[in-house]
This record gives structure tokens, C-alpha cells and sequence, in this order.
């Protein structure tokens, strides 16, 4: 049974063109091997006013986009473009490189409206770092979802109850959108070797289990708490389960994936192993060659 072993605190940032996020104040190794969870907004925009990603460069990782509420357009620097509406996912593998940008939906632009979503980066191993880029669309209509006992599940990548998502990805990763109704139960099966975590964005859960806290090897934060709240993120011990208890309306993300134990080197949009790698990035972009 997984518990609690840390929770990380979340702060308010801004991003891309001024776009409010909400950040947990930790990310890189301890995050493996998801490298940033960027809750975007919720923000309500007057007419004209909404802000995303102008044109920028990504290498060495993927990038999760799932939004909630709001509209928005993107278009790379290879011809792809597309938009994104509520409950649509959009996991694109940066790969060896990809030119783009995120802005809201000129339609939206105009009339205004509440932006809420998710921007999640997903690491690659060394090995699949400059593979090419790939985009797996998942619009709302077609991603599966299941719905038992007061609680509903969006699943956009890995399992839940019995239900599985159909995103490839090049090491396992669970990301499942959950919402509870308070007192509902779910217990979330997620593979011993990995990393597992929980983002609460609305109410609060608890998370049960059988070992003393105390007792458990893992909680070397004797004593942390094993209730969830709003705006945290908790990092979750070694474990098959996770028997999550709702005890108010809530809404959560259970994430999941290896620990890639492999050095990370991080300068902006580029993530690597090594400093010559982001150099090289660094060139591959000013000569033009990054997304070739
Ligand atoms: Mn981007």
C-alpha cells in the first residue's frame, strides 16, 4: 500500500506570454520523470486578453497538454497545427526538436472565457531523446473515461478501472484525470517500481493504509500527513495500490512513471542529458537545424 512520504507546496507563476500557472515549488529528479506539472489557470479573460506561448523551441522530452475549460490553437514550425478543446489531450513528443506555439483560439481571443488545463513534461530517456517528433491527439469525444461508485475517471495515459488509454509512450506512464464525490472510494493499482504521485486541484482526499505511517520504511517524513488538500502535490511511497478517500468533492491527477536515474540537464525549453547536448541544442536552434 502506497502512503504519503512528502507534499509539495504549489506557487503562482507566470509563463509563455504572461499566462498564469500553478507550479509545485519542487520539480526535476524528485518529480521523475515528469520534469514540470504546470496547472494553467484557472483564469478568467475578458475580450482580448488572453495570453499563451508565442513561437519556441523544445528538445529531449514530451509535452502533455490537457485542457479543461478554454480554447486554444497550435502550430509548429513543420506545418502541423491544431486546436484544443475541453477534455482534449495532446501529447507531443519534442523528440530531437519541435518549433511552436500555444496560443488561445483567435474565436476565444475575442470573446474571452476561463482558461484552466494542463501542461505536464514528460522526460525521455537518453536513448529516445532525439527520436523524432510525434503527436498522439486525443480529442474529449474519443478518450476513455469510466464512472463507478461516485467517481470518474479520465484516463490519458495507463489504467483505471479496467479502463486503458491508448497514448504510447516509450516508458510506462500513468496520468488519470479523477473527480470524487465526498465519501467515495477508489483504490488505484500502479506498478511497485514505479514513481507515484497525486496533484489535488479541488477539495481534498485522504489517502488510507494499513501500515502505521511511522512504521513504514518509506516515511523518513515521520508523521507526514496522509490528507491532501488543494494546490498540494504528494509523493507517494514504494507500493501496488494507492486507496485514495474522498472527503469532499474532489478533483485530482494520479501520476505515475519510472525513475530514470539518469543526469538532468535543464536550460529552458531544452532538456538533456549533459551540458554539450543543451550547447548543441543551443546551435541546432540558432542555425536553424533543430526542428529539420
Ligand atoms: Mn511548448
Amino acid at each position: 500500500m502506497r502512503s504519503v512520504v512528502e507534499i509539495v507546496p504549489t506557487h503562482i507563476v507566470r509563463e509563455g506570454g504572461g499566462f498564469k500557472v500553478r507550479r509545485p515549488f519542487r520539480m526535476g529528479r524528485v518529480l521523475s520523470p515528469f520534469l514540470l506539472i504546470d496547472e494553467m489557470g484557472p483564469v478568467d479573460y475578458g475580450p482580448g486578453e488572453a495570453v499563451g506561448a508565442p513561437w519556441h523551441p523544445h528538445r529531449g522530452f514530451e509535452t502533455v497538454t490537457y485542457l479543461l475549460d478554454g480554447r486554444m490553437r497550435h502550430e509548429d514550425s513543420a506545418g502541423n497545427s491544431g486546436e484544443l478543446n475541453p477534455g482534449d489531450v495532446q501529447w507531443m513528443t519534442a523528440g530531437r526538436g519541435i518549433i511552436h506555439c500555444e496560443e488561445p483560439h483567435e474565436d476565444f481571443l475575442k470573446t474571452g472565457g476561463r482558461t484552466h488545463g494542463f501542461q505536464i513534461w514528460v522526460n525521455l530517456p537518453a536513448e529516445h531523446k532525439m527520436m523524432a517528433p510525434r503527436y498522439q491527439e486525443v480529442p474529449a469525444s474519443e478518450s476513455p473515461t469510466v464512472e463507478e461508485n461516485g467517481v470518474s475517471a479520465r484516463i490519458i495515459a495507463g489504467e483505471c478501472m479496467g479502463v486503458s488509454s491508448s497514448i504510447d509512450t516509450k516508458i510506462p506512464i500513468t496520468l488519470i484525470h479523477v473527480k470524487m464525490e465526498k465519501g467515495s472510494r477508489l483504490i488505484q493499482k500502479i506498478d511497485s517500481a514505479l514513481n507515484g504521485m497525486i496533484y489535488v486541484f479541488g477539495g481534498s482526499i485522504i489517502i488510507e493504509n494499513k501500515i502505521s505511517v511511522k512504521k513504514h520504511p518509506m516515511a523518513f517524513g515521520l508523521g507526514a500527513k496522509q490528507n491532501i488538500v488543494d494546490g498540494e502535490l504528494a509523493l507517494l511511497s514504494e507500493g501496488d495500490e494507492i486507496k485514495i478517500h474522498s472527503t469532499s468533492e474532489s478533483e485530482f491527477l494520479i501520476l505515475a512513471g519510472p525513475e530514470l536515474n539518469e543526469p538532468i540537464e535543464r536550460y529552458g525549453p531544452f532538456v538533456m542529458n549533459t551540458k554539450e547536448e543543451i550547447h548543441q541544442a543551443f546551435l541546432d536552434y540558432q542555425n536553424g537545424t533543430l526542428a529539420k
